[in-house]
């Protein structure tokens, strides 16, 4: 395996290894009318998923709260940068209910940066997290939350919920997070993986985007000082930019380096590692739990 990744020509073509299908089928249909329904919005569609089909084919879906307006501008992401909403306290009941009619076995929930609100939207954040209990009980969770500006007592109300697994993804290694993560901090977030697993945090987990001009070398750092803050799960997928305005690939990853890389993640002893080019950070996410 080459040890680095980066090339110095920005590729023009997806590899055939990155082409997926279209999502069609029942359970997709069915999905996407519950979504429209109730008003929901979904990090598959914003983040245009190419898993989209796979997931909601089987009747799961990654839920966003906090509204689609975020207060951050990461430079690899399609959701939409201002000033948020009032936050709708409804929120909570109607992810519930529509996780219930969807017969949801294990709910990802997520959310927009809201570094607007005084308490970083963990309020509404925990309120989501019991309304999924109260109303669907049967449903397991992971909790994809933001950085919380590493605020201890924010990141105490995720814990106090108790969601099965907690993640908070590092996106990219140390020496491009400025760029590719304007308003967040490397170490910020490795501080806030470390934190929610020394108090209490059943799983732990993070993703890692490839493609972005990192080398492999600096993948593995990455990976050893996040076994060093204990995380439990991690994922490792290809950058796709979402529209020309965003962050270019540098590099597509072919999928030897990814399965070389899933061999050492487990060396390292994570609990769950899931590498690949069409990886996304909820890929297979109800196996994390275990
Ligand atoms: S904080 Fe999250 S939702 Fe906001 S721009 Fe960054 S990746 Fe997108």
């Amino acid at each position: 395996m080459s040890e680095t990744a980066t090339s110095t020509t920005t590729p023009t073509r997806k590899p055939k290894w990155l082409r997926v299908k279209l999502p069609t089928g029942e359970n997709y249909k069915h999905v996407r009318s519950l979504v429209d329904q109730y008003k929901l919005h979904t990090i598959c569609e914003s983040g245009h998923c190419p898993n989209m089909g796979e997931c909601w084919g089987e009747g799961t879906a990654t839920f966003m709260i906090l509204g689609n307006i975020c207060t951050r501008s990461c430079g690899f992401c399609n959701v939409a940068t201002g000033r948020p909403l009032p936050v709708d306290w409804d929120e909570p009941d109607r992810v519930g209910r529509s996780i219930k009619l969807m017969k949801v076995k294990h709910a990802v929930l997520t959310s927009v940066d809201r570094d607007d609100l005084p308490d970083g939207g963990s309020i509404l954040w925990a309120e989501t997290i019991k309304a999924v209990r109260r109303i669907s009980p049967g449903t397991t969770m992971e909790t994809l939350i933001p950085d919380f500006r590493g605020n201890e007592s924010q990141l105490d109300r995720i814990l106090e919920a108790a969601p099965e697994v907690i993640s908070h993804n590092m996106e990219t290694v140390r020496r491009l997070t400025r760029q590719v993560r304007i308003q967040a901090q490397y170490d910020r977030s490795l501080a806030v993986l470390k934190y929610l697993k020394d108090n209490g945090a059943h799983r732990t987990k993070t993703g890692i985007m490839l493609g972005l001009g990192e080398t492999v070398d600096e993948v593995r750092e990455s990976l050893y000082e996040l076994r060093e803050a204990r995380v439990d799960v991690v994922t490792l997928g290809q950058y796709l930019q979402p529209t020309p305005k965003h962050l270019p690939v540098q590099h597509f990853v072919e999928p030897e380096v990814f399965q070389q890389l899933e061999v050492e993640a487990k060396a390292l002893g994570f609990i769950h590692v899931e590498s690949g080019p069409l990886v996304r950070s909820s890929y297979h996410a109800e196996k994390h739990i275990l």
